[in-house]
């Protein structure tokens, strides 16, 4: 007895001096499990290593056997021990089928040294946890925390000047999704990554930052590469039918001053956003360079959205009345009523904050706040007894996935006892299928309640005709740009498409109102192609209400055309 508990003091001595010195030295430490084992009449015994109870639950783990006689039949001891960080450690020791019984002091013996092994397996396993932890996500990716040291060991060197940081965004990947399905998708993403990898190398870092984000910086030296992945580069999804896909990215990029003076990744991070999403509004495969100015553009933009509820709450916002005018008698048969916002007595144009409010549905709000307002001037004129033209609002696309939109308008409008033929809204066209079937909804649904409905900004961007062909619109709105010149031959393309769109809105029952007309000459080309309704600078420019009011009570102007 006295000699066995000699034994065990020596393996315990042996064992903590080995496996707590670094570096780890598995020779030495293999022969004393040896002699561990056969001094115990050990069979085997082996170590498990998980580092998530999933990971247990599926056997995704690594196990480690020193010691194996070939004769384990039975477990003798076995220990589970759960670390702080919820990784898993199992050591289980094997004896053969007739091993004898043992005294509670050897298993005591056992289980003490089985709990320094498991305790030593778990730390070092967690070193090499805490690697892909820490700067690897759950997919395998490298995360930030990867970029952000590789940032400061480039510093440390002294080598981070000149090198070229990134923020790109992958295009559409929400469609690419639902058209691959979501398990392609990913596979997609991680063939991405393959591939900034491979054009990056050695010389810089991609890291992941979630979804389709990456991060990452590279040398100078290898940009063309590096640009190239980010314009666009096929993918293949389904190996089998040779199936692929162009992902293309907008792609943000900062240039480091060489020398420069690194004060963390944060500011690296601000500028690549920044300018990533700048890129993103442009068209796909472009590549941003970040520069000082976006930094106040983006300024701007939290300021806009920070002010604009208290903004709405002191009713900074005004409306103003752009009159609709019959070229012919140049009577006012219409206005549009156009957002300023009045802000320490300057005005605001709607061009500096309404594509800021449309990034999220704070547009909404405020287009329901001119609908009021609206309603709010036409109940008092009727109660004036003035004669009244009917008024557009505009709406955001970004209503058109609200299924309540309908009734909503409809209970602002009723609330003012407006009749609803006063109102008019205007939309713009949509350029998904989805939203183009809402906007059918919409459309349809404002006709049935006698709101008439117009088409905003016909003739830019993506007009279609299915648009005027679906949809039963009361009002195409033609947009300046689609008028063609005084100088234009007859027979130029855009006199030709002006006049058949022209011809073919009237036989479909549609009116057309010209927008932005500021010369007589322009008037000439309306009147040459048989439209009627003018807007534009020539008669007024956005009046303030009374002014709006005077124009009202005068009915028609009287210039000379
Ligand atoms: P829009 O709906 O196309 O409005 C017409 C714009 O053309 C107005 O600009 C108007 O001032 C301008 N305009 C009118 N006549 C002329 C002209 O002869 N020449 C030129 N160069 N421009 C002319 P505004 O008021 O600055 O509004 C800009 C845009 O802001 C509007 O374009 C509309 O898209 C948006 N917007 C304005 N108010 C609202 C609103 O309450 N809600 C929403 N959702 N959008 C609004
Ligand atoms: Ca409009
Ligand atoms: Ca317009």
């Amino acid at each position: 007895m006295e000699k066995y508990n000699e034994k065990y003091m020596s393996f315990m001595n042996r064992l903590i001096r080995l496996t707590h010195v670094e570096p780890f030295d598995h020779e030495p430490y293999k022969e004393l499990i040896h002699e561990i084992c056969e001094e115990y009449r050990l069979a085997k015994g082996v170590s498990e290593f998980y580092t998530t109870f999933m990971k247990e639950q599926r056997g995704e783990g690594e196990v480690y056997c020193d010691f194996d006689n070939g004769k384990a039949e039975r477990v003798l001891l076995r220990l589970r021990i759960i670390t702080s960080t919820k990784a898993v450690v199992i050591g289980t020791l094997y004896c053969a089928a007739d091993d004898a019984e043992r005294s509670a002091e050897e298993i005591d013996e056992l289980d003490m040294m089985l709990r320094i092994i498991i305790g030593f397996v778990s730390r070092r396993r967690l070193v090499r946890v805490i690697e892909e932890f820490g700067f690897k996500d759950m997919d395998g990716f490298n995360n930030y925390r990867a970029f952000a040291r590789y940032l400061d060991t480039e510093n440390f060197e002294n080598r981070l000047g000149g090198k070229i940081a990134f923020h790109i965004d992958l295009h559409n990947f929400t469609m690419v999704n639902q058209e691959i399905g979501r398990e392609k998708g990913d596979l997609v993403i991680h063939r991405y990554y393959k591939k900034l990898l491979e054009a990056i190398g050695d010389n810089g870092v991609v890291s992941r930052l979630g979804g389709d984000k990456f991060i990452g910086l590279f040398d100078r030296t290898i940009k063309r590469n590096v640009y190239d992945v980010f314009s666009g580069v096929a993918i293949t999804y389904d190996d089998e039918n040779d199936k692929k896909i162009d992902v293309t990215s907008a792609a943000g990029v900062y240039m480091l001053p060489n020398p420069y003076a690194y004060r963390g990744p944060g500011d690296i991070m601000d500028k690549i956003m920044i300018a990533s999403n700048t890129a993103k509004r442009q068209t796909e495969g472009s590549i941003v360079v970040y520069d000082d100015k976006m930094k106040s553009a983006r300024n701007h933009i939290k300021k806009i959205r920070s002010d604009f509820r208290t903004a709405l709450d002191n009713e900074e916002f005004a409306v103003y009345y752009q009159p609709k005018v019959n070229i012919e008698n140049q009577e006012i048969i219409g206005a549009e009523a156009l957002c300023r916002w009045v802000k320490d007595r300057t005005i605001i144009p709607p061009d500096d904050f309404i594509p800021i409010l449309e990034m999220n549905t704070d547009i909404c709000d405020l287009d329901f706040y001119m609908l009021e307002h609206v309603c709010a001037d036409i109940r008092r004129w009727l109660d004036e007894g003035k004669e009244v033209v009917r008024v557009s609002v505009n709406l955001s696309r970004k209503h058109l996935v609200d299924v309540e939109l309908l009734d909503h308008i409809i209970s602002v409008v009723d609330k003012y006892k407006v009749p609803h033929e006063y109102i008019e809204v205007e939309l713009t066209e949509t350029t998904t299928d989805v939203l183009f079937s809402d906007l059918k909804r919409v459309v349809c649904g404002l006709q049935d309640q006698g709101i008439w409905t117009a088409v905003d900004d016909f003739g830019v961007g993506f007009s279609s005709l299915n648009l005027i062909r679906d949809i039963p619109w009361n009002v195409l709105k033609i947009d300046r740009s689609f008028v063609p010149k005084d100088d234009e031959a007859e027979d130029s393309v855009s006199n030709k498409m002006f006049k058949h769109v022209i011809a073919l809105a009237y036989d479909l029952g549609i009116k057309c109102v010209i927008e932005g007309v500021e010369t007589v000459d322009q008037l000439e080309v309306l009147r040459r192609n048989n439209c009627l309704v003018a807007q534009g600078y020539f008669f007024d420019r956005p009046l303030p209400l009374e002014e709006f009011e005077s124009r009202l009570e005068q009915k028609c102007y009287n210039l000379s055309i």
